[in-house]
């Protein structure tokens, strides 16, 4: 792979001070220099502010004049004074309805077009808006009589008729209005490409209009945002980058900021902003932005200038060995039509257990599945338990089965199991005949659910609470196929309180199909990732603010590769064990990227 190349993003606002001069283009052009930066996107509009197109073009200048590639910038989803009506979310994003929106958006295009070859339109460009206006075009487009208040309460129900017809609505509106006041009046000026990003909310993006097989219809490419700021797990920008790659069928780049998503007014921590960074990497997309010139010239983000100064040049150099394609435990990509409840950014949790996972919207023959709520009613369960070596299902997607929301086959997935318990408290976790319970300055009741009762499952980690025993991780038979029913997601973020022999199961019961499987030598595992790559090359991250000992085994039959590893990059200690596995040790928050040849 090509090393990723790292461009910066200066908004309208920035553009403008340094059209004005009131901030020096030297200050611009010295943070460019230290951080090795080849692209500089230039923006022309956000919220309310047009940077005229003599000022665009001066400083585009400023940047071409000394080797940056230049492209165009536009934020034209962000509303402003002197527009029409808006949608309200903390911040204000236009309604795509309004005609003196679209009016104003087309002069945006229009005016960036005649200074710029290539744009990339920040990720507010999406449908937000449920105004009255937007309401009633959805009823007369869609024969149907909702008001707002029924409309909302409709889409906080998950999956329902009205959401997955809203989700319509928003795409066909969106592309409509991206097709011929975006793109049209951009290329009509003189510009060529259109890039188009989206945010880093997948769980939402077709309800917002943002199916991402249509967009690449009317685009010319799509970016990603993998903003992975405080509180979240940074899996998820490795994972949406997997997963619009797969939808779109490729990427043009990734972006992330230094904002914290917590009140705004802090920079992230340098930390998080480092895993953010290695999280986007590796995918190992093309073009990496950071966002943006002017709060990476301020003071308080100069660790996080460091930070890209240090760890970027390695990082890019040590992943662009990386030859193969990744590996993991496949999701069936699809795009929910609604914003789902159930299993809401569930590959994040499971991600950061140490189980790698692997987006495709083909089920490759002869894989490992994990089955989420947000595919059940949308795929063909006999197809794909035809296609599967095993199928691994979350809390979410059996209660989907169990409603009937599959039909038969549902049923048939089940293998005949029934509901006995909807939660189950337990104390007492046993797997492989050895049992736990947490409860040192720690809660030793943990919810599990649902409680499956199955005449012919086996046990894989059974629970207990002292006085019943039931099973949490069960192993069912679906026309012979092995079914895992994974009856400990409900709560995603449980996964990583739970005694460590439930993780250990998990990773046992992926691993061994895989062929690549992450344990504990010393202490919990919990807080990790695993990048795993066909051409033998791993990455091992620690998020945690503690040591973190693992044991990695390689099943060369399966994984294709085999071999001793070597530490291509990254503070860790390697060293081989017994039985033809190897040892990591990882600093606090740290990384490992390894070959194992
Ligand atoms: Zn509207």
């Amino acid at each position: 792979m090509p090393e990723t190349r790292l461009a910066v993003y200066v908004t309208a606002q920035t553009v403008k001070q340094l059209a004005e001069a009131s901030l020096p283009a030297e200050k611009a052009l010295e943070l460019l220099r230290r951080l090795n930066v080849e692209r500089v996107y230039v923006e022309n509009y956000r919220m309310g502010l047009f940077v005229p197109p003599d000022q665009l073009a001066k400083v585009g200048k400023v940047f071409s004049s000394e080797g940056y590639e230049v492209a165009g910038g536009s934020c034209i989803g962000t509303w402003g004074e002197g527009w029409g009506r808006y949608a309200d979310f903390g911040f204000r994003v236009i309604c795509l309805t309004d005609e003196r929106n679209l009016a104003l958006l087309e002069k945006a295009m229009r005016e960036a077009g005649a200074v710029f070859d290539s744009i990339l339109i920040d990720d507010f460009w999406a449908q937000w808006c449920t105004c009255p206006n937007c309401v009633a075009e959805f009823n007369r487009r869609f024969g149907l009589s909702v008001s707002r208040s029924v409309l909302l309460r409709e889409l906080s129900r998950g999956d329902t008729p009205t959401a997955r017809l809203w989700s319509r609505f928003s795409t066909e509106l969106l592309l409509e209005v991206s097709k011929e006041r975006v793109v049209k009046p951009f290329r009509e000026a003189g510009g060529r490409r259109v890039v188009v990003k989206v945010a880093e909310w997948r769980e939402d993006f077709y309800v917002r209009g943002l199916h991402v097989p249509s967009l690449v219809k009317v685009f010319d490419g799509i970016y990603v945002g993998t903003e992975s700021r405080e509180r979240v797990r940074s899996y998820g920008s490795h994972y949406i980058t997997l997963l619009v790659r797969e939808l779109a069928g490729g990427v043009e780049g990734v972006w992330f900021d230094t904002y914290d998503g917590l009140g705004w007014e802090h920079p992230v921590s340098v930390e998080t902003y480092i895993d953010q960074l290695l999280s986007s990497l590796t995918p190992l997309p093309p073009e990496l932005t950071l966002f943006n010139l002017w709060d990476l010239l301020q003071p308080k983000c100069q660790p996080h200038v460091e930070a890209v100064e240090q760890h970027y040049p390695a990082l890019s150099s040590a992943l662009s060995r990386v030859g193969g394609e990744p590996l993991g435990l496949v999701r069936p990509s699809l795009l929910p039509p609604f914003s789902p409840l159930e299993d809401r950014y569930i590959e994040d949790y499971i991600g950061s257990i140490g189980v790698p996972l692997k987006p495709a919207r083909e089920v490759p023959k002869g894989s490992a599945v994990l089955l989420t709520a947000k595919e059940v009613g949308l795929i063909d369960l006999e197809d794909l338990l035809a296609r599967v070596k095993v199928l691994f299902l979350t809390s979410g997607a059996i209660r989907r089965l169990l409603r009937g929301d599959a039909g038969e086959a549902g049923y048939d997935v089940l293998a005949g199991a029934e509901l006995l318990y909807d939660h189950f408290a337990a104390s007492i976790f046993e797997y492989r005949g050895a049992a736990a319970m947490e409860g040192h300055r720690r809660a030793s009741l943990l919810p599990v659910g649902p409680v499956l009762n199955a005449r012919q499952g086996e046990s894989i980690v059974t629970v207990s609470d002292g006085w019943e025993r039931r099973a949490a991780i069960l192993r069912l038979a679906a026309r012979g196929v092995p079914v895992i029913a994974l009856c400990i997601t409900d709560y995603p973020q449980l996964l990583g309180e739970y005694p460590e022999i439930v993780r250990q199961a998990v990773r046992d019961l992926v691993g061994e199909h895989l062929g690549i499987k992450l344990s504990p030598a010393r202490g919990p595992l919990t807080n990790v990732s695993l990048h795993a790559y066909s051409d033998g090359h791993l990455v091992l991250v620690n998020h945690n603010g503690h040591w973190v000992s693992a044991r990695v085994d390689i099943n060369p039959e399966l994984c294709g590769f085999s071999g001793s590893p070597t530490l291509v990059r990254g503070r860790a200690t390697v060293s081989t064990v017994g039985g033809g596995g190897f040892e990591v040790e990882l600093p606090p928050r740290s990384y490992a990227i390894l070959k194992v040849c």
